[in-house]
C-alpha cells in the first residue's frame, strides 16, 4: 500500500468527493428533493488524522467515528469546534459519559440502558445530549437497535427522557444488494418517524440512513443524513 499522507488523502478526495456529491444530487433530484436536505457525514473511522485534515480542507465538517477512544483522540488533535463530531458506532454503557463529552450528535442510541446512561451523563454535565435513536429495520440479529412489538411506544418513552434531545432516527440496512430489501428497511424507518410524530413523540425529523453502497436508495426514501466512509476515503485497514 502507498504511504498515507495528507496529500494522498487530499488527492483522493479531489476525485471522490465530487463523485459522492453528484450521487447525492442525482438521487435527490430523482426523488424531487433538494440535495441541501441531505447532510454528508464523512466517516473517518480507521483512517489516520491525515484523512481528517484532508476532509476538513476539502470542506467536509461533519465527521463520523465509531469508537469512543478514536473519536476522543481525533477531536483532541483537531479541535472540538473545528468540526461537528458524530458518534455512529455501538457504545458500551460504561463509556456513555465519554461519548456524551466527545460528540455533537450520537447516532447510535440502540437500547434503553444506553439511553438512560447517556441522559444521566448529559444531565450531570448540565446539558442535553443530541441523539438519534437507532432502529433495527432489518431484523438481523447482528444489527443493533430498537425493534419488535411496541417499538413506537418504547421509542416514544425514550424520546421523552430528560437529558436527551432526540433529533431523529438512524438505521443500518442489511448487507445485501437486493434493492427491494434495502428500500424496505429505509422506508420502515421513515414510516416509524411518521408514526412517532402522529402520536406527538418529541422526536425531530432527521433520518440518518445511507452508506457507500446504498446512499441512492436511502436518499430516495427520505434520508436527511448519509454516513459515507469507503466512497470518500477508500477501503479501511480494519
Ligand atoms: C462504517 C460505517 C459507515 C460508513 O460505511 P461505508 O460503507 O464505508 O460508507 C456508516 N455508518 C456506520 C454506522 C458505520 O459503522
Amino acid at each position: 500500500m502507498s504511504p498515507v499522507t495528507a496529500e494522498s488523502y487530499a488527492a483522493r478526495l479531489a476525485e471522490t468527493l465530487p463523485a459522492v456529491r453528484e450521487r447525492i444530487e442525482r438521487a435527490a433530484g430523482a426523488a424531487g428533493r433538494s440535495p441541501d436536505g441531505v447532510r454528508l457525514v464523512a466517516v473517518t473511522k480507521a483512517h489516520p488524522l491525515e484523512a481528517v485534515r484532508a476532509a476538513l480542507d476539502a470542506g467536509l465538517t461533519d465527521l463520523g467515528e465509531n469508537r469512543v477512544g478514536e473519536l476522543e483522540g481525533k477531536r483532541a488533535e483537531i479541535g472540538a469546534d473545528t468540526a461537528t463530531w458524530h458518534m455512529i458506532g455501538q457504545i458500551q454503557s460504561r463509556k456513555a459519559d465519554r461519548a456524551v463529552a466527545a460528540s455533537d450528535l450520537i447516532h447510535s442510541i440502540d437500547r434503553d440502558k444506553l439511553a438512560r446512561k447517556v441522559a444521566q451523563a448529559a444531565i450531570a454535565a448540565g446539558r442535553h445530549a443530541r441523539v438519534l435513536l437507532q432502529v433495527n429495520t432489518s431484523g438481523e440479529d447482528a444489527k443493533g437497535g430498537f425493534e419488535g412489538d411496541g417499538v413506537v411506544e418504547r421509542l416514544h418513552e425514550v424520546a421523552a427522557r430528560d437529558g436527551l434531545e432526540v433529533v431523529g432516527l438512524m438505521t443500518m440496512a442489511p448487507f445485501v444488494d437486493d434493492e427491494r430489501v434495502l428500500s424496505d428497511a429505509f422506508r420502515r424507518l421513515r414510516e416509524l418517524s411518521e408514526r412517532l410524530h402522529e402520536v406527538g413523540a418529541p422526536v425531530g425529523s432527521e433520518l440518518s440512513m445511507g452508506m457507500t453502497n446504498d446512499l441512492e436508495i436511502a436518499v430516495r426514501e427520505g434520508s436527511t443524513i448519509v454516513r459515507i466512509g469507503t466512497a470518500l476515503f477508500g477501503e479501511r485497514v480494519r
